[in-house]
């Protein structure tokens, strides 16, 4: 049941306060990824919802977005394709900055990595400001491809990423577990 799943995700993540710095509760899940039952029951229902969005490839990104992402494409039976911070991919890429609170970042991903109309599902473990999740979604797109949906293990309400990504998903579903 999908109570007992968020139940089970729930009591595996562990709230590390003021880290990185002060006043940030960082969502920490390695004991989730240290837990086979509580990982694999992640990696089949975001594999399910790959199924349900009719999704044709899934997009990781980076850090832990990749090692969410990465046994749902296998198991989901599609490609995995890295969105990463500048400067960490050796081919042509498709780069997209994006405004933070203080400053801004960019992310990258390789030009040829998506085909056009190909439907792409967007994995990572936090959904906090949206912007990260919503320069990917701008990638894919100017990419050729169609955005299946955004799904994360938890979307951190109070910082109103869903408001933030809501634009750019363009009716597209985002998940939170
Ligand atoms: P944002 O672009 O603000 O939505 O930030 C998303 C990225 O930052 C994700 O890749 C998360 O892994 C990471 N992140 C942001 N806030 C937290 C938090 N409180 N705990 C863990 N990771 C976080």
């Amino acid at each position: 049941a999908p109570g007992e799943l968020r139940e089970l995700l729930l009591s595996k993540i562990a709230d590390v306060p003021d880290y990185p710095k002060p006043g940030v509760m960082f969502k920490d899940i390695t004991p989730l990824l240290a837990d086979p039952a509580a990982f694999g029951a992640l990696t089949d229902a975001l594999a399910g919802l790959c199924e349900q969005h009719g999704a044709d490839k899934v997009v990781g990104l980076e850090a832990r977005g990749f090692i969410l992402a990465a046994p749902v494409a296998v198991r989901a039976g599609l490609g995995f394709v890295p969105v990463r911070k500048a400067g960490k991919l050796p081919g042509t890429t498709l780069g997209q900055s994006y405004e933070l609170e203080y400053g801004s970042a960019e992310i990258e991903m390789h030009a040829d990595a998506l085909s056009p109309g190909e439907r792409v599902l967007v994995i990572d473990d936090v959904l906090a400001t949206g912007g990260t999740a919503d320069a990917s979604l701008q990638l894919i797109r100017r990419a050729g491809a169609e955005v299946a949906g955004v799904a994360v293990l938890m979307e951190l309400g109070f910082l109103a990423g869903r408001r933030r990504l809501e634009p750019g998903l363009k009716g597209a579903p985002l998940e939170a577990l």
